[in-house]
């Protein structure tokens, strides 16, 4: 690339957020440069997030599955041995098929790669340091600005991806360690809590909130998934704070204030892992070249269409407002280009489904009960347990139910939540639902296969306007 040309759209950044948008400015036949510093393509979510965490998460469940679920099936097993060296290999593999793919697309889609870091030189110009050396430079008719978030770090207690660890360092843990405490009971300390306790390690959770699973998961799903991870052997410190962590000694110490009245006392564990949540990285894009500012939370303020203050350069994913999630992040990155190219673009933010992906798994889309408290919005429930769903049953696996949320007016859909197995599939219906501005009796209505575990979606919906058949 030379600095006199001139492209389309430039995107720094090559995350989900990133390729998509280069992707789809690509299929749209604009000129696009992506510049990424990783090394490789696809960011947080295919490198150190949703996939390096979703193989150890399914992989820990087969392995602890077979220690522990077999006999009732009337599968005798014999010794049963992990080896961690090629459970983080199956791992590894999976991040680099998908990352290697999403470089080809990038190819197939005639977009121009750079590896480098890219800091602004003024409004059009992006210099690039080399990731092999050297500098090079690229201009944009258009700017988008894609790079991402990390873990927010917990002040006094210097992350070193071994002892005192992000989610970084816990899906790549060379050993099993005998405990490990969790600051954060939000998703990512759930998931990562839930790998390792499966593999053998004493996991203690201790989140400030009274609920885990964030502030977003609804209330009495949260009391139900707390009580199955209980169930599974983790322990829980809810209210509770921690404030301060000194790794000087063998443990890791971490003092913890009870933030209801409790009394203050210490927690030692071999490895710690901090999951306060993650933060908006500018880190090194020269934002202050361009006069471009950032809110108190350190994300990059944007309009409805995506354009910080200097219009034709735009923001989209974990770096800007919203949750962060990869899902999110792709929807932004198509809705941005077709503003880019087109001049609109749409995304629902009351349609974002969210996953935890423990299990059973914890699936959500729409508005929570307790939000609907505080907003004094009036609505309706309708559960539907798995314990009387006949393939779950079958399964031997009814840990969890289905729960609906509707306007008791119109009956129109409010939210979903589910905890159960696949989840995190059978929310996809509900977020379909939800965009088409469904009624549960709508739901109800539609014929859903039997036997399958997205009966308890059809019942729950039932159970919502009128009656449900089997519970
Ligand atoms: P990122 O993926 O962070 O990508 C930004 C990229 O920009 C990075 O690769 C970075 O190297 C690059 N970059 C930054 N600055 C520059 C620069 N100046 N020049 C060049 N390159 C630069 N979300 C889900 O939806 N589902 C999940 O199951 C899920 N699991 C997760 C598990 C974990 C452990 C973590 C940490 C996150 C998880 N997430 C999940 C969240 C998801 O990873 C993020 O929402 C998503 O990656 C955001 O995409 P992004 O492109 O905005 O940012
Ligand atoms: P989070 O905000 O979801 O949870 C952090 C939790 O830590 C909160 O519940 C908070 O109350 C608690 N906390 C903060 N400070 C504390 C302290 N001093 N002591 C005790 N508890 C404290 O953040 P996260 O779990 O780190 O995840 C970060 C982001 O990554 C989220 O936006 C999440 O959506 C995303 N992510 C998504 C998935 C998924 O979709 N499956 C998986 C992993 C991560």
């Amino acid at each position: 690339s030379s600095a006199s040309e001139e492209k389309d759209l430039v995107i720094i950044g090559g995350g989900v957020a990133g390729y998509v948008a280069a992707i789809k400015a690509g299929q749209e036949g604009m000129k696009v440069t992506c510049i990424e510093k990783r090394g490789t393509l696809g960011g947080t979510c295919l490198n150190v997030g949703c996939i390096p965490s979703k193989s150890l998460l399914n992989n820990s469940h087969l392995y602890h599955q077979i220690l522990h679920d077999t006999k009732k099936r009337g599968i005798e097993v014999g010794e049963v041995k992990l080896n961690l060296a090629n459970f983080m290999k199956a791992k590894d593999d999976a991040v680099s098929g998908l990352t290697k793919g999403v470089e080809f697309l990038l190819k197939k889609n005639g977009v121009e790669y750079i590896k480098g870091t890219g800091t602004f030189v003024d409004e059009h110009e992006i210099k690039i340091a080399l990731n092999d050396g050297g500098e090079t430079s690229v201009r944009g008719k258009n700017i988008l600005i894609a790079t991402g978030s990390e873990a927010t770090p917990f002040p006094g207690l210097e992350i070193d991806e071994k002892r005192v660890i992000t989610s970084t360092g816990a899906i790549a843990l060379e050993e099993i360690p005998k405990t490990m405490t969790v600051i954060g009971g939000g998703i990512i300390g759930l998931e990562m809590a839930s790998v390792w306790s499966r593999l053998g390690t004493k996991v203690t959770v201790v989140e400030f909130l009274g609920q885990i699973g964030g502030p977003g998961m609804d209330t009495e799903i949260a009391k139900a998934t707390q009580k199955l991870l209980k169930k599974q052997g983790m322990d829980f410190k809810l209210n509770t704070k921690v404030v301060s962590g000194d790794k000087s000694g063998e443990l890791v110490t971490l003092a913890v204030d009870a933030a209801k009245g409790g009394k203050p006392e210490t927690i030692e564990s071999d490895v710690v892992l901090v999951a306060i949540g993650r933060r908006p990285y500018t880190g090194g894009l020269g934002i202050e070249n361009i006069g471009m500012e950032l809110d108190d939370r350190g994300r990059v303020i944007i309009d409805s269409e995506y354009r910080t203050k200097i219009p034709h350069i735009r923001c989209v994913g974990d770096v800007t407002f919203g949750p962060m999630l990869a899902h999110k992040a792709e929807e932004e990155a198509v809705a941005v280009v077709e503003y880019i190219k087109k001049g609109y673009g749409h995304v629902n933010y009351g349609v974002i489904p969210s996953v935890m992906y423990t299990f059973p798994e914890v699936a959500w889309v729409g508005q929570t009960e307790q939000d609907l408290k505080k907003e004094n919005i009036p609505y309706r429930i309708g559960t539907f347990p798995f314990s009387a769903n006949s393939r779950a049953k079958t399964n031997l696996d009814t840990d969890g139910m289905v729960k609906m949320i509707a306007d008791p007016e119109t009956d129109r859909l409010l939210g979903v939540h589910i905890i159960g197995p696949n989840a995190g599939e059978m929310i996809a219906e509900g977020a379909l639902a939800l965009e088409y501005g469904a009624s549960t009796e709508d739901i109800a209505r539609t014929c859903h296969a039997h036997p399958t575990l997205a009966e308890a979606f059809k019942e729950a919906a039932m159970a919502t306007h009128s009656k449900a058949i089997h519970f």
